[in-house]
């Protein structure tokens, strides 16, 4: 097997791996980031859009797997080789389709192979960054310390100065952790999982608070007393509805990790099974679940808003009929309307179709101008169809074009006692 074909193989292992979300910015001094979402040419790419790879095979073949090509901010596109150093693994992991006891074609790339090949991509303009994990075999540190070999090659023979992202595997040493963490740009554990209960449905190996969490307790040790260091942060990610988990439960945890370790960005994927698996009968969790749940995050991280305030169901999920800011904002009418000219910034922010970019911006004009109706919050980036509801301006409730009724209808059915309209 050839080095491209092992690719293919190790590419298809880490393509459900997240990066950044698409419309983040690109951290300073940094290549390339990445998004859920994220496709590999081999699956998505037309054949218009293939291009060849010269320097890798002169033969005129595609694209190797494992390349991704990411939407980031500005309508920018950025390649990222993502890919398993191997997918020999020894864990069980009853989700994972690389689990030791299913049969599926196992391949290794040892760090000179895959520092050459990637620089090889890297000059031909192929790749931008590298995103590297691995299976699990009896001695984490020996297939973290590949991991590390593979980055010390590209920073150290190669010179190669872009992004880099790499994995800390679950039971590493300390020192195998340090060394990791200095030459990455980030790093990431997937916790996949809110609490060790959890955790314990979907792998019999992995320990949530000895095996996973600690370690990223210590990764944020090292980036606290080393700034320079893992610039991009810390990062993990979520299997969401193959444990029984709720919504509630996955974002405690993550606001948890976001205060107490600083982790940079959660991620949350939603579970979708893989025959072979013991979750095969599991049904898949679905994708707008998974929206509601980067939606909640969104408003934790930005908008000021605490777990506790989010609306859940009576299982503790986020509605699936109404975006959690939505949902809040219609269970609390005693914060609306609000007076457009007069209301504090924390609340503009509470108000739908507001964001922090068009709060601020709203704050900024209506020092210099009067603001009377939609049109003028319509420039201002504000959502006005969606604010509307909830505003007065100079006291009085704007003209609101009207929804369509199936939209009214989804909102009554959804809190009837608190729609905008009885609110007023
Ligand atoms: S550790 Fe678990 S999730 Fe990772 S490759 Fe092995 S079986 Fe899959």
């Amino acid at each position: 097997m050839d080095t491209i074909q092992k690719l293919a193989i190790l590419g298809e292992g880490a393509a459900q791996e997240h990066e950044l979300a698409a419309g983040q910015s690109v951290p300073a001094g940094q290549a390339v980031q990445a998004a859920p979402g994220c496709f590999t040419p081999s699956r998505l790419l037309t054949q218009g859009e293939r291009h060849r790879n010269p320097s890798v095979s002169g033969k005129g073949r595609f694209l190797p797997g494992g390349i991704h090509i990411s939407r980031v901010g500005g309508g920018r596109t950025v390649k990222l080789l993502k890919v398993l150093q191997t997918n020999v693994c020894e864990f069980d992991c009853f989700y994972c389709e690389h689990r030791a006891s299913r049969d599926v074609p196992r391949t290794y790339v040892s760090p000179d192979e895959l520092a050459k090949t990637f620089m090889q991509l890297h000059r031909a303009r192929l790749v931008e960054g590298l995103f590297l994990s691995s299976g699990i075999t009896k001695k984490v540190d020996t297939m973290q310390e590949r991991i590390v070999q593979t980055a010390e090659l590209l920073r150290h023979r190669y010179y190669f100065k872009g992004y880099i992202h790499l994995k800390v595997m679950p039971g590493s040493s300390p020192a195998a952790v340090e060394r990791t963490v200095q030459l990455a740009d980030r790093v990431s554990l997937n916790l996949e999982a809110p609490t060790p209960r959890h955790l314990a449905r979907l792998s019999s190996r992995k320990e949530f608070l000895d095996g996973i969490l600690t370690r990223m307790v210590w990764i944020n040790r090292i980036t606290q007393a080393q700034p320079g260091l893992a610039r991009a942060g810390q990062i993990t990610q979520f299997v969401v509805g193959a444990a029984g988990e709720s919504d509630r439960d996955l974002l405690q945890t993550t606001d948890r990790l976001y205060r107490e370790i600083k982790l940079r960005r959660a991620y949350f994927s939603a579970f979708s099974p893989i025959p072979g698996t013991p979750l095969d009968g599991v049904p898949p969790a679905p994708l707008l679940r998974q929206h509601r749940l980067y939606q909640a995050d969104w408003l934790l991280r930005f908008y000021g808003f605490s777990v506790d305030e989010l609306a859940f169901d009576e299982q503790s999920h986020l509605p699936l009929a109404a975006d959690p800011k939505l949902a809040w904002a219609l269970r609390h009418p005693e914060f609306f309307p609000l007076e457009l000219s007069t209301a504090p910034p924390e609340m503009l922010l509470r108000v739908p179709g507001i964001g922090p970019l068009s709060a601020k911006r709203v704050v900024e004009a209506r020092r210099t101008t009067a603001l009377t109706e939609l049109a003028q919050l319509t420039r201002l980036g504000v959502v006005a169809k969606r604010a509307a509801p909830f505003l007065l301006i100079g006291g009085r409730a704007p003209a609101v074009v009207a929804r369509p009724a199936h939209r009214r209808i989804a909102q009554l059915a959804f809190w009837p006692a608190t729609t905008p309209g009885e609110s007023r």
